[in-house]
């Protein structure tokens, strides 16, 4: 490598989005994230290479990939398997918009007549609409003091992983040659694993339980809390986790059919055909 600064250097990518993060930088490790002063993190454009590594098959799947190129584009985060779950569409929005600028493409059916159209949708919009959902205020019940928090992109990605995985066998399984009694075995052991995962993911949002006399953060005192506590107070806590998580999610844009002037909610998703541009 030369030893000189490259002259070629000015003519590199430059930032073309300035994002505010829904956490503002709450809940991320010290070290993760190197927060401007204004709170606006610079956005790159996706290189040739950021591309190929995020169109790789099953890169919503691969963590790695997703992270790769978010450590590319926005340089001031170090860490991005540390980043708040409620932070990544966010990142995921801005890279989209620096790349492509804020419009997409989205092919919907009109509920009302059925007519397949393509509409563009203003990504500032859908960015805008995601919120970091109120951490602050424990949930009470009793004496116990229930503090929630984000997932973290890390503990994410595995539990949909998994969740992917066992997915695939309730799938698969019905229609394959094996023996009826293996099948139902393999079908009640994925359901378990299901439900188990629901229980672990659960306990990636919990910070901590404060009891009149400790205050507990030990990750598996809480998932052995959730599995022996009784139902109503694990649907309640499971039931506020799901309502916090939604605000982080993206909110359906409304669209207006052209064939009828229907109006209705389309739900946006950020997977890999329309992540990218088509007419690139
Ligand atoms: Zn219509």
């Amino acid at each position: 490598m030369s030893q000189n600064a490259n002259p070629l250097k000015q003519y590199f990518r430059q930032p073309a989005v300035y994002l505010r993060l829904p956490s503002d930088g709450q809940f991320w490790p010290q070290g993760s994230l190197e927060m401007p002063a204004n709170k606006e993190l610079p956005v790159l454009p996706m290189t040739a290479i950021d591309e190929i590594t995020y169109r790789t098959p099953d890169a919503l799947f691969n963590g790695q990939a997703v992270v790769n190129v978010i450590q590319s584009c926005v340089p001031n985060i170090r860490d991005a398997w540390s980043a708040p779950g409620a932070d990544v569409n966010s990142i995921l929005i801005a890279i989209r918009m620096a790349s492509f600028g804020h419009e997409m493409e989205l092919n919907s059916a009109c509920p009302a007549c059925n007519n397949v159209d393509e509409y563009a949708i203003d990504l500032r919009i859908v960015l805008d609409g995601l919120k970091m959902p109120d951490y602050m205020t424990p949930l009470q019940q009793g004496d116990l003091e229930i503090a929630l928090r984000p997932m973290t992109y890390r503990d994410q990605n595995d539990v949909n992983l998994k969740q992917f995985e066992q997915q695939r066998v309730l799938q698969s399984v019905p229609d394959s040659d094996l023996p009826d009694e293996k099948k139902l075995e393999l079908l009640n052991t994925a359901l378990k694993t299901i439900t188990e995962l629901t229980v672990s993911a659960l306990k990636w949002n919990i910070a901590s339980i404060r009891t009149p006399q400790v205050l507990v953060t030990d990750p598996e005192h809480i998932e052995e809390f959730l599995r022996n506590t009784d139902r109503k107070l694990f649907v309640m806590i499971r039931d506020l986790i799901i309502e916090k998580r939604s605000i982080s999610e993206f909110k359906p844009v409304k669209i207006k059919c052209v064939a009828c002037n229907h109006e209705y909610n389309q739900t946006v998703t950020l997977d890999q055909t329309s992540f990218f541009d088509q007419a690139s």
